[in-house]
């Protein structure tokens, strides 16, 4: 015991600022969110940008780039295809919606969306307890889900916490693009959730499926077969991103 009180005076305090006093530190290469600039389109370059996206996440309408932030994997090869520069990366990580078609980006500011239900800010403002489900995923984004449970993260002080049965959950939150073999265990989890409860989409194979999304083995993630409270673009999403998101689904942003 004298040994830990000694190693935590050494130490110190260790847990980041983040997100209350200091904003995250981010590495130079992060890929926040995409900047479309519309206007910058001509539409008559034979969309390049939209030939080299491995997930089908950047495609024209009416002639216009739109960008589905639901299923972009944020590898930037759009961004070096296009020489008019049209899609731009920006350091931004606040990037989680509560409505999918917010997550598709064509031109406009992105809403940093609130949470508008009184009851979901009551039972869950200060307290979220999540199941989490992989349901095929790569590893990636439940990896980066474990980081926020460690102390330089810790999102216990916001009184979010993993529970290992859903019947002691609040929210399921589904990572990996919903293989059919993980199909029934998702619908059997979902089930034993007590209601009302929340759903979150981490990650573009959980919204969207993401460059899985045509297999035939997959369902091309959550959409219509869970109702979702909160999408987490990324792949992974960086643990800032998925932690502010959080805390606005539970209304405490
Ligand atoms: S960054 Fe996103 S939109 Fe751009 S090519 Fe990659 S997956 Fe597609």
């Amino acid at each position: 015991m004298f040994k830990a009180l000694k190693a935590r005076f050494i130490q110190g305090y260790r847990t980041g600022k983040f997100p209350t006093h200091a904003p995250p530190v981010l590495p130079d290469r992060f890929r926040g969110l995409p900047r479309i600039s519309p206007e910058k389109c001509s539409g008559s370059c034979g969309a390049p940008c939209g030939d080299v996206c491995p997930s089908g996440a950047l495609f024209l309408e009416n002639g216009k780039p739109v960008l589905d932030l639901g299923r972009c994997i944020f590898c930037g090869k759009c961004a070096k295809a296009c020489g008019d520069g049209v899609v731009e990366f920006t350091d931004s990580y606040r990037m989680g919606a509560m409505k999918r078609e917010t997550l598709l980006l064509r031109g406009q500011d992105f809403p940093l969306e609130v949470q508008e239900n009184p009851d979901v800010k009551r039972l869950f403002g200060n307290s979220l307890k999540i199941r989490q489900v992989s349901t095929g995923g790569c590893g990636a984004c439940e990896l980066d889900f474990n980081v926020l449970n460690t102390l330089a993260w810790d999102m216990g002080r916001f009184g979010i916490q993993v529970v290992a049965s859903p019947r002691h959950a609040d929210c399921l939150l589904v990572t990996g693009p919903v293989t059919e073999h993980m199909l029934l265990a998702l619908e059997k989890t979902y089930a034993a959730v007590p209601k009302p409860s929340l759903v979150i989409a981490c990650g573009a194979c959980a919204i969207s499926g993401g460059i899985y999304a045509s297999h035939p083995e997959t369902r091309g993630g959550l959409e219509g077969i869970l109702p979702v409270d909160l999408y987490v673009p990324g792949c992974p999403p960086h643990p800032a991103t998925l932690l502010e998101a959080m805390l606005r689904l539970m209304g405490r942003k």
